[in-house]
């Protein structure tokens, strides 16, 4: 998406910013869109969330994690999802990125911190693992840092992050839209339940109240039209919305999952030789997807 696509003419930005804030928030997308009404963009409308990414392991929790170097290298690789922050760098305006700075091994920001409600739990893989992808220890009994160490360290700043990047469009757009960006393996890991099907080249995540079959259908087509295979909410369910936008038809959602097979080789880590090729077209298909919700919800 080019700069001048997103911004509101010269002179017009105040007047319709006032409107904005009156309207944000609350706002019903359809009937936004129905009004006929141009509500051009004031601050990033995108929140590409990407939470799996990194491999860090910072120095003062490494010695809390049992596994020798080399099988901690193989579960890191294992359980990351590699080079999404790269394929997902899209640095268009209307786009802000939300990041997590560690492996999710030493902390998952998106699981639930409260057990009762994270399924994964039971696997000993809720917000803090103790347990590896194939159910080995991966803690020392009575590790430090605590659970809610971690959580102050790690968990709250990234959800507060991601929080406030949310209301700031909300604030000035009046909507936003969460892209929750994920790999998987092309072949499921021993801690996943799955039906043991041939896996999607591209699994999109929805819920009901945030994901609309318009919006749906579209990501859908465009991928389809890539020549990608694609299934819903498998593998994997769902999309990351903070707790209290959750039901608040203003922020839309979806999650994005790769499966790794279409850009690197999952035994070593490696990029495939087609990885710039693969990364392009995924922006270019994000911002048409992008430039095709701003339309519909006229926002240019
Ligand atoms: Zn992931």
């Amino acid at each position: 998406m080019r700069q001048k696509d997103v911004r509101a003419p010269p002179g017009l930005l105040g007047r319709e910013r006032s409107r904005l804030v009156r309207v944000g928030g609350t706002t019903n997308l359809t009937s936004q869109a129905l009004a006929g009404t141009i509500f051009p963009m004031t601050a990033p409308f995108v929140v590409l969330h990407i939470p799996h990414s990194s491999t860090v392991i910072p120095a003062h929790v490494r010695p809390s994690l049992c596994l020798p170097d080399k099988d901690l290298a193989r579960e890191t690789l294992l359980m990351t999802d590699q080079c999404t922050d790269e394929l997902f760098d899209c640095q268009a305006e209307s786009v802000t990125r939300v990041v997590f700075p560690v492996s999710r091994l030493v902390l998952d920001p998106e699981r639930f911190t409260d057990d009762a409600k994270e399924p994964m739990a039971k696997k000993g893989m809720g917000v803090v693992y103790t347990k590896t992808s194939d159910g080995k220890a991966l803690r020392r009994p009575g590790f430090v840092p605590t659970r809610a160490e971690l959580i102050e360290e790690f968990y709250r700043p990234h959800h507060n992050k991601l929080e406030i990047a949310v209301a700031e469009s909300l604030r000035d757009n009046g909507s936003c839209l969460i892209l929750d960006c994920h790999s998987f393996p092309s072949v499921p890991l021993p801690y996943e339940s799955c039906s043991g099907k041939t896996r999607p080249g591209i699994c999109l995540g929805t819920v009901p109240s945030q994901t609309p079959e318009w919006f749906i259908q579209e990501a859908e087509r465009l991928f389809r039209v890539k020549g990608f295979s694609v299934a819903q909410n498998d593998p994997f369910e769902g999309v990351l919305v903070p707790d209290r936008y959750q039901g608040n038809a203003s922020v839309l959602a979806l999650m994005i999952e790769i499966n790794r097979s279409l850009y690197m080789d999952e035994a070593s880590g490696d990029r495939l030789p087609g990885f710039p090729g693969f990364k392009g077209l995924l922006l270019r298909l994000l911002e048409d997807l992008i430039d095709f919700v701003l339309k519909q919800l006229r926002m240019i």
